[in-house]
């Protein structure tokens, strides 16, 4: 990862640089995948930018693409969860009426059971 888009207090991008261990289930040169710590669903995924976006409101135009490989990997790797058949969410809360929690742009990837709209 470029160290320049990264953040030394950021738990995301202490994940991705081996800091912070976690199982890592998808890696490629702009996105991963890991499980979330405090999973609400049975499958609970994180699809998150290498490079540190604080959130959805901060992208830039440039960005579109990055998010655009967010979602098609998150599909992907939906497809080797084998979601697709019952059906599965991406959630990306941005911000404090949201709930975001760690300010690093993710995705939630949610599925293994049926989801209400409060979860
Ligand atoms: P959000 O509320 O959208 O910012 O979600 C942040 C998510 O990151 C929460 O669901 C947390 O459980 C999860 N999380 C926080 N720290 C870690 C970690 N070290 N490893 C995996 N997931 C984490
Ligand atoms: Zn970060």
């Amino acid at each position: 990862m470029n160290p320049k888009q990264s953040q030394t207090d950021c738990v995301f991008c202490k994940i991705a640089s081996g800091e912070i261990p976690s199982k890592i289930l998808y890696r490629d040169e702009d996105v991963f995948v890991f499980p979330d710590i405090n999973p609400i669903t049975p499958v609970h995924l994180l699809v998150v930018s290498l490079k540190h976006i604080p959130s959805l409101a901060h992208m830039a135009d440039a960005d579109t693409p990055l998010v655009g490989k967010m979602v098609a990997v998150a599909n992907k790797v939906a497809r080797e969860q084998g979601l697709p058949e019952k059906g599965y969410r991406l959630t990306i809360n941005s911000g404090a009426d949201a709930g975001q929690l760690v300010p690093h742009l993710h995705m939630h990837l949610m599925g293994g059971r049926r989801l209400r709209w409060d979860n």
